[in-house]
């Protein structure tokens, strides 16, 4: 099974800013840009087929470019990394899925479930993008596999959230724990050992 890993917006349009901790001030993109090396070093390990790419890589920096980016891969399964930003008392994870499906409902709750568990954040669970209203509505509608963007925590917005996350991230416990949960996630929803 081929697994693909983007870092969320682009080098150009790096979305929101670390607001604290020790990766203070880096943009979604540069951070994730920064940890899913070896995130996807421990998905190889156990044996999936990890793919690396970006939206500039298929030409842009908006959400189409991701579907694009993945797409041009054929992994099996797509999985953008994001951090969230609102009102400072805003706390937590979530991941976003397509709406009409309900295995990717049931995945993306229990990467959110995950997370939750592995950061000690507050669980707000699997969220739907149906509509061009919605966040990245175009990476999901033209993905030609099923397309998660993963929303750890509000690093942009809520103090506690940003140390909490630099401290998983400077310790490895992110990428190993995270790898080790999605391992187990993908094998049960999509029935392939690896
Ligand atoms: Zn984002």
């Amino acid at each position: 099974m081929k697994v693909v890993l983007l870092p969320g917006h682009a080098k150009s349009r790096e979305g929101a800013a670390v607001c604290a901790g020790s990766h203070v001030g880096v943009g979604e993109f540069e951070l994730a840009r920064q940890y899913l090396p070896q995130l996807g070093a421990y998905l190889e390990a156990a044996g999936y087929e990890v793919a690396q790419t970006n939206r500039e890589s298929a030409g842009g920096a908006s959400p189409v470019y991701s579907a694009k980016a993945a797409n041009a891969t054929r992994a099996d399964v797509a999985l953008e990394w994001h951090f969230n930003s609102a009102g400072p008392e805003v706390s937590g994870c979530e991941v976003l899925y397509w709406g009409p499906s309900s295995k990717g409902r049931w995945v993306a709750a229990r990467i959110s479930r995950a997370i939750s568990r592995i950061l000690g954040l507050k669980d707000r669970g699997a969220k739907p993008v149906w509509g061009p209203d919605d966040r990245g509505y175009h990476a999901f509608k033209r993905s030609e596999m099923p397309f998660f963007m993963v929303e750890p925590c509000f690093a942009g917005s809520n103090e506690k959230d940003a140390r909490v996350f630099c401290e998983a991230i400077d310790s490895e416990r992110w990428q190993a724990e995270m790898a080790a949960a999605l391992v187990k996630i993908l094998k049960t929803a999509y029935g392939k050992e690896n």
